[in-house]
């Protein structure tokens, strides 16, 4: 279901569910405005929609979602920061109490990464992937000799970390979680498995949630 047709059919019967029953949700929402208490940082990935694979109803969750559900480091070099405005907004405007970046298996932001297959001259996409450049070095070094999948796997959930790593160069992000108002996870949503997997800072592994 994606033709613009469908679609209009599709917020049809959005519109009879949501607005029929007068006790639903949504009019709470709109009458007194959203309150999400977790942010969630995924990938532009058509599969792997939070709100869906999470279960989640319209105001559950504040939703970034980016190529390779990437954070960049904090930088104020008066460009177009997108994701850090959004983030901005989620926690300094809503207060929300969690983030997760949410990383997903066949990620083709990540597979442009390792395999180079970019015109790195006229891309936004290889200029946006340096982001998780850490993660690709990180995973050639380790894993040189590794299959593809293997590699692919291993960097989709490294990148995942420097994620987490870059959130904390927000000061207003650093400041609400060493001050225990704020909780930041890394996710992995295995596609292939059907799995949900969390990064487990003391094992430092990706294990089932
Ligand atoms: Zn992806």
């Amino acid at each position: 279901m994606s033709t613009p047709q469908q679609l209009i059919a599709g917020f049809q019967r959005f519109r009879e569910r949501s607005f029929a029953d007068v006790d639903a949700q949504f009019h709470d929402l709109v009458q007194f405005g959203q309150a999400p208490s977790t942010l969630v940082v995924g990938c532009c990935d058509s599969r792997v929609d939070p709100a869906l694979i999470l279960d989640c109803a319209p105001g559950d969750l504040f939703v970034i979602r980016n190529v390779a559900n990437l954070v960049p480091p904090a930088e104020n070099q008066g460009h177009y920061h997108g994701t850090s405005a959004a983030l901005e907004f989620g926690v300094r405007i809503l207060a929300v109490q969690h983030i997760i970046v949410l990383g997903h298996a066949h990620c083709g932001g990540i597979h442009t990464l390792l395999e180079g297959e970019v015109d790195k001259d006229d891309s936004f996409i290889a200029e946006w992937m340096k982001i998780a450049d850490a993660a690709r070095e990180h995973i050639e070094q380790e894993l040189a000799g590794a299959d593809s999948e293997v590699r692919q796997r291993a960097c989709e959930q490294k990148a995942i970390l420097v994620s987490l790593k870059n959130l904390m160069s927000f000061p207003w992000i650093r400041e609400r979680v060493e001050q225990g108002q704020l909780t930041l996870h890394g996710w992995y949503f295995d596609i292939e498995r059907g799995e949900l997997l969390g990064y487990n800072p003391t094992t430092g592994q990706f294990e089932t949630l």
